[in-house]
């Protein structure tokens, strides 16, 4: 009988999300052989087949600078194309300030490949993570199911970035669980409408806005009481972020309810748009996500928890690996409503390195949503932006481990990766 066709490299990157393309992107730069596993034929992750649409958060609402590095990288390159919008600050729907560069989804899929391919990662589409062998707190093997049929890959470093945390959970590590009152944060199939007037739906007051939403919620149309657009650069039309799906998305049998149900809402909401919302009138539903966006899954029990606490202290950590201050931001599962806690003006927050260190294991990382961080912190941290600057230090960490650790992630000097992140470009202080 034939055995599993083998590969090996020194970083293993699982999912190719925002997160998992920095991670991947800055371990080759850093001199690692790189191999990202992505289930689609795409990167991106929500970024893309969530069709998410705007990167929030690029810095405190006093106007200082928090993220940089290979994220602000991603938005020189879309604008290359043509397809970013610029930076600015905006009134969300809930009546909140916040900044953002929008984006067009479908080239943010070129701009990730044109990376992968400029740093020499080994991009496997269409590959499902099938299964991952440990021993000694090592992972030894990957396996993951492609179109060829089972690949095994041997890493030195496995970098967890499926946001789903679908490889240290088949390794068996510890998960965080929800404390008693929390849920999930629900899903949601964002949808592209259009050609919307922006000039007349951005004049609407807020107040008046505000209540249009909440008529078309308790009227039944909307599953969300919020108008929440982004607009697409490439067109006329906006990215709604208004549906609202309560499920596990781990799990499959809701999952697959999920994507039906959230076409639906959709549906029901472009109506609503054209029939009752102003500047909408002469569209129509364009696009629906690839698939449900999906905010919150399992998240790794690390070396460290980071709490709501540290974030709203601004606890200082001397492993500080990436910085954020993007608001607590919790869609509850049901009802039409948001959790929403804003900082002083000027707040900001760091990210330990060892919230990415799953506690029982030596030779692996997690990055992106699925880091060690409880269900309200990660409410704030689970942004795009935050993301990319945290996958970008994951990658870094990855490779210094495999070239001067033997693979030990715990024992890469911390001086020296925070040095290399920011000579990188990247922002760690709060
Ligand atoms: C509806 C919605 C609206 C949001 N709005 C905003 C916003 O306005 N601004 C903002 O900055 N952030 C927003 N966010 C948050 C943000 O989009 C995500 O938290 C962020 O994109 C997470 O990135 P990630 O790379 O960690 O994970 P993901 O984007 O989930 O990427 C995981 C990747 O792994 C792949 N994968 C998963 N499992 C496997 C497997 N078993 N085998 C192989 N590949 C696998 C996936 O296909 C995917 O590419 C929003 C999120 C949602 C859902």
């Amino acid at each position: 009988m034939s055995s599993d066709p083998t590969l090996s490299c020194d970083v293993l990157v699982c999912g190719g999300g925002v997160a998992g393309t920095m991670a991947a992107v800055a371990a080759a730069r850093h001199g690692a052989k790189v191999i990202l596993v992505e289930r689609y034929g795409f990167l991106g992750g929500n970024a893309t087949a969530g069709a998410v649409g705007q990167f929030n958060s690029w810095q405190t609402a006093a106007g200082r600078r928090i993220i940089a590095g290979l994220a602000d990288e991603v938005v020189d390159r879309l604008r290359t194309y043509g397809a970013a919008g610029q930076h600015e600050v905006f009134v969300m729907s809930n009546g909140h300030r916040m900044d953002r560069v929008p984006y067009a989804p479908e080239v943010l899929k070129l701009v990730l490949d044109d990376m992968v391919v400029d740093a020499g990662v080994q991009v496997l589409f269409h590959a499902n993570l099938l299964g991952v062998e440990c021993r000694e707190r090592k992972v030894t093997t990957v396996q993951v199911l492609t179109k060829s049929g089972v690949l095994s890959i041997l890493p030195r470093i496995l970098i967890d970035a499926s946001g789903d945390i679908d490889a240290l959970n088949r390794a068996g590590v510890r998960l965080l669980s929800l404390d008693d009152g929390e849920t999930l944060q629900p899903a949601t199939m964002m949808f592209r409408f259009g050609p919307m007037d922006f000039v007349r739906f951005g004049a609407i007051p807020k107040v008046h806005l505000a209540a249009l939403a909440r008529r078309g919620f308790e009227q039944g149309d909307l599953a969300r009481a919020a108008l929440h657009a982004s607009p697409d650069p490439f067109s006329q039309d906006g990215w709604f972020n208004i549906s609202r799906l309560g499920i596990d998305a781990t799990d499959s049998m809701s999952l697959s309810r999920a994507e039906i149900e959230g076409r639906k809402q959709a549906w029901q909401a472009a109506a609503y748009l054209r029939a009752a919302v102003p500047g909408c009138e002469n569209g129509r539903l364009q696009a629906f996500a690839t698939q449900v966006g999906v905010r919150e899954t399992r998240r790794v029990e690390g070396d460290h928890v980071l709490t709501v606490d540290e974030l709203l202290q601004s606890r200082p950590f001397g492993d500080a690996i990436a910085a954020g201050a993007y608001p607590i931001d919790i869609h509850p599962s049901a009802g039409g409503g948001l959790v929403y806690k804003t900082f002083d003006a000027d707040h900001a927050y760091q990210i330990p390195y060892r919230s990415l260190i799953p506690a029982d294991l030596d030779n692996a990382l997690a990055v992106g949503r699925g880091i060690s961080a409880t269900h309200e912190a990660l409410a704030a941290i689970r942004v795009m932006t935050i993301s990319m600057a945290v996958g970008q230090a994951g990658g870094t960490a990855a490779a210094m481990a495999s070239q001067e650790t033997e693979g030990m992630l715990r024992l890469v000097p911390i001086g020296k990766l925070q040095a290399a992140l920011q000579a990188d470009g990247a922002c760690l202080g709060a």
